[in-house]
């Protein structure tokens, strides 16, 4: 006898249709065979583990096959799955025939039931729902997939900070935010001094470990809301967003440049003392402004900070 791997759930209120269909299919090599005497049964069980075909009986009482096929869809798009349903129907449910399909039913059969043709449409269901379960799982792990690609294309690999892709849409978001509700929302440019001499004298490698452990510690000094992005070699970005501005003020910069700079940083070749430049901007709602106009406006307040001897904010 062939095994059967199509899990099937039969509801059906009278019990000898039951055990007809039962010994039926247990005849013809099925082994995950449930058996239910109501429709709110079936849900239940197939709630807390799903079937592969239902085989239930049009008029049940409490809820027919149909809400039970309604409810089946309901809860099959709620957990991804497809569940094909056959219902089970007297001659003279023929008529209703159009509406059952259109509410969702795969098959009928009419009864009293055959039991070669209920095995015949029984391999048509289970083949729609094997090739529906096949297509959704393909479209969740493209899904998926898709959701990796773009963490991949807005993450930055060295420091796992988002990157300046990323900074491009976030900005614009918060500009938008700022525009519309008030409140302000700040940009700093933070880079590195002198980093260039870390790389000469330790090499490249120790000069990663530094821009590591910088973004850590600078992202360690912001708020869980504020987003620290890496814009490209040295250079880091803080945005920061106040619903109410009297909230924001020049100590916080000087508490994280304080932050950077009062320890050295810890490297394979030793400890390694970081200072660096800030240059702030702030937008207050007040005009449009561009995304350019204001990483400019930041990139200005940083070349400030620079030329007057770094290791400082300007703002
Ligand atoms: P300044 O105080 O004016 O900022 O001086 P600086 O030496 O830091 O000058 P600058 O910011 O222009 O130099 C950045 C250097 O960072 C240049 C480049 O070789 C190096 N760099 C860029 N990306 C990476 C990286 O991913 N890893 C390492 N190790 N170095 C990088
Ligand atoms: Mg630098």
């Amino acid at each position: 006898m062939i095994q059967n791997d199509l899990s099937i759930l039969v509801a059906d209120d009278m019990p000898i249709s039951c055990e007809a269909i039962r010994i039926a299919l247990t005849k013809n090599g099925y082994h995950d065979i449930r058996v239910v005497s109501s429709a709110s049964e079936a849900l239940t069980l197939l709630a807390s583990h799903p079937a592969d075909v239902v085989l239930a009986d049009w008029i049940m009482p409490g809820m027919d096959g149909l809400e039970l096929t309604d409810r089946i869809r309901q809860q099959d798009e709620e957990n991804n799955h497809y569940t094909a349903v056959i219902l089970f129907t007297a001659k003279e449910g023929i008529e209703n025939l159009e509406v059952a399909f259109e509410r969702g039913i795969d098959d009928y059969l009419t009864k009293p039931v055959n039991e070669r043709e209920l095995m015949a449409r029984l391999r048509g269901a289970g083949r729609i729902a094997t090739l529906q379960n096949s297509l959704l799982d393909t479209a969740q792990e493209l899904t998926t997939t898709n959701q990796r690609l773009q963490e991949m294309a807005t993450t930055d690999a060295l420091t796992g900070l988002s990157n300046r892709r990323y900074m491009q849409a976030h900005l614009q978001a918060l500009l938008s935010e700022t525009l519309a509700r008030g409140g302000v929302t700040c940009l700093t440019i933070v880079d590195i001094d002198h980093f260039k001499k870390i790389n000469d004298t330790h090499g490249h490698t120790v000069g990663d470990e530094v821009l590591v452990a910088f973004a850590k510690r600078l992202s360690r000094e912001v708020r869980p809301t504020d987003t620290v992005i890496r814009m490209g070699g040295d250079e880091l970005a803080i945005t920061m967003y106040y619903a109410d501005s009297a909230r924001i003020n020049p100590g916080i910069f000087e508490r994280i440049r304080h932050a950077i700079s009062q320890r050295p940083i810890k490297t394979s070749v030793g400890d390694l003392s970081v200072t660096a430049s800030f240059g702030v901007c702030i937008y207050t709602g007040n005009g449009t402004r561009s995304i350019e106009n204001f990483i400019e406006c930041a990139d200005r307040k940083l070349y400030q900070a620079k030329s007057e001897g770094r290791n400082r904010v300007a703002y």
